[in-house]
């Protein structure tokens, strides 16, 4: 595969832009040779600078549900472009897109829009602590919530460990009111919550953890999630970053029927443009500026250009049957592939809930925890690049999960299997 202007375009960025790129795991560092540099994407495939062509299941790491360039959003949006592309002043499009959320979600009563999902946890996490009054948060080991400073935090050993920062920048104080437990185990938050409950704001969890592999949770740890903070008085905090409009329509929450008290979401909700947001009920979202006393702000936020792809995109979503046929359709492509691995004695395993799928050297039945993910990413460095040579893109990394969109239709999720096979074929011979 030819890959020199992809290179030469690495050269260059590298000399203007951090390690070449404006988002770390863009730069193939766990996988061999220079990122790819894409100038097109259309339905399923993407075209890099060297016109290699990729069916993609990366799709901007889960924004992009409908497939590239799609013709509803990408008409929305130049319609709306004609008239301006940011007033910082309300326009009907934020009622609109607001409206489609509220009204088919049960879980929030209001809305904020901002233009990342770091920014709505952020966000969210100071509204916890502001309706509460309390400090303290609750995450768990293995789950992503953006780049806010409180939350790039890994767990130590022990049951309960204060937060030690994963990142350079980021002074203790910021992090020792953070409370790091394991995944799947409600004694480690009885425990917690015997001890803090009386300063804990907020429980934050990606309810579907899918930055760290794919962490699927019992349906009864979320409940008893749910039962505990009820019980302590403390909110419970889902970030659906990726969860949201993407198992569901409402999320990881309609998914498995279980209430949060705070919500945050980003990705599929800009339609492939900025946009993140969070919501709750109505008291929650009372203590929000400029009706309450957590200020929170932003210059594009609600901006009209990304209002329009997000209304385009969940308009689609909103249809009857589309969740369905969307996790049928992966089902069908996970299906082959493992078939294929069983068959042939490989050590690999993909596991799958609604359109998402995640590639694991394992022949564990369930992982639940990050603790129990078997080290060995070289086998998906080789793969990775068996994937490329085959005509597949993914994540360059393990760790990251894979999507299906709409556009990955029966036809080409066949092909795309056949594809994976002979990756897989390769990788273990
Ligand atoms: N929360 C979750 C669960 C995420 O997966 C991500 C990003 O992948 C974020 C928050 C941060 O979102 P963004 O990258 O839009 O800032």
């Amino acid at each position: 595969m030819k890959r020199s202007n992809s290179e030469q375009l690495f050269e260059t960025a590298k000399q203007y832009l951090p390690g070449g790129v404006n988002s770390p795991v863009r730069a193939f560092k766990s996988v061999d040779g220079a990122p790819l540099f894409i100038k097109k994407g259309d339905g399923v495939n993407i075209w890099d600078e060297d016109d290699n062509q990729f069916i993609d299941f990366c799709c901007s790491w889960g924004p992009l549900i409908l497939g590239h360039n799609n013709p509803n959003v990408r008409e929305k949006v130049i319609e709306t472009l004609h008239n301006g592309s940011s007033f910082g002043a309300p326009t009907r499009l934020e009622n609109e897109l607001a409206a489609l959320v509220v009204e088919n979600n049960p879980v929030i009563d209001k809305i904020r829009f901002c233009s990342s999902g770091t920014e709505a946890v952020m966000s969210a996490l100071r509204l916890a602590r502001g309706y509460s009054g309390k400090n303290k948060i609750v995450k768990f080991e293995g789950c992503y919530h953006g780049h806010v400073d409180a939350m790039l935090v890994k767990a130590g050993s022990g049951l309960v460990t204060f937060g030690e920062s994963t990142s350079a920048g980021i002074p203790e104080g910021y992090t020792n009111e953070t409370l790091v437990l394991p995944l799947n185990d409600l004694d480690a938050v009885k425990a917690c919550f015997a001890e803090w409950g009386h300063d804990i704001a907020c429980v934050i969890i990606e309810p579907i953890p899918a930055n760290n592999g794919l962490l699927l949770q019992d349906k009864k740890f979320l409940q008893g999630l749910r039962e505990l903070c009820t019980e302590n008085n403390i909110l419970l905090f889902f970030d659906e970053v990726i969860s949201g409009f993407r198992v569901a329509f409402g999320g990881a929450s309609e998914y498995y029927g279980i209430t949060p008290d705070i919500v945050s979401y980003g990705k599929i909700i800009g339609g492939g443009l900025p946009v993140g947001a969070y919501g709750a009920r109505k008291e929650i979202m009372a203590c929000v500026a400029p009706d309450g006393p957590v200020y929170q702000a932003g210059t594009l936020s609600g901006n009209p250009v990304a209002m329009a792809a997000g209304i385009a995109q969940l308009e689609e979503c909103i249809k009857d049957g589309f969740y369905e046929d969307q996790e049928e359709r992966t089902q069908f492509f996970v299906n082959k592939i493992n078939a294929h691995a069983k068959e042939k004695g490989f050590l690999f395993e993909m596991f799958t809930i609604g359109s998402i799928f995640w590639m694991a050297f394992s022949d564990k039945l369930a992982i639940r925890r990050a603790d129990e993910i078997d080290g060995d990413m070289t086998s998906f460095k080789d793969l990775y690049g068996n994937l490329l040579e085959n005509g597949v893109y993914v994540g360059p990394s393990g760790y990251e999960v894979g999507f299906v969109s709409q556009a990955h239709t029966k036809e080409i999720l066949a092909e795309a299997a056949d594809k994976f096979c002979a990756a897989l074929d390769a990788t273990f011979a």
